[in-house]
């Protein structure tokens, strides 16, 4: 479909997956992954996930952290859980 990220499939958030208030999931759905204008391109989840063919749950459409301070935290949890 043209008017939906190509990402909705595969996102957790999107999905549902991630434990987020109804009302802020909605909201990012609308704005985002919904988008009429392509808004979906600016959102973090998916620049994320276009570099590295997945995103952490932790991020979230409208982050403030860079791609790098995103993969250097996703390190740093995959240090601590192994
Ligand atoms: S949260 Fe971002 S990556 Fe996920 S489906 Fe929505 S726009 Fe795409």
């Amino acid at each position: 479909m043209k008017n939906q990220c190509t990402f909705c499939f595969q996102c957790n958030l999107f999905k549902g997956k991630i434990s987020l208030p109804e009302d802020v999931a909605i909201m990012y759905k609308y704005h985002y992954c919904l988008s009429q204008t392509e808004k979906w391109k600016q959102c973090k989840r998916y620049t994320f996930e276009n570099i590295n063919g997945y995103c952490p749950d932790f991020v979230m459409p409208n982050s403030l952290l860079t791609i790098d301070q995103i993969w250097q935290r996703t390190q740093q949890e995959y240090a601590l859980q192994h």
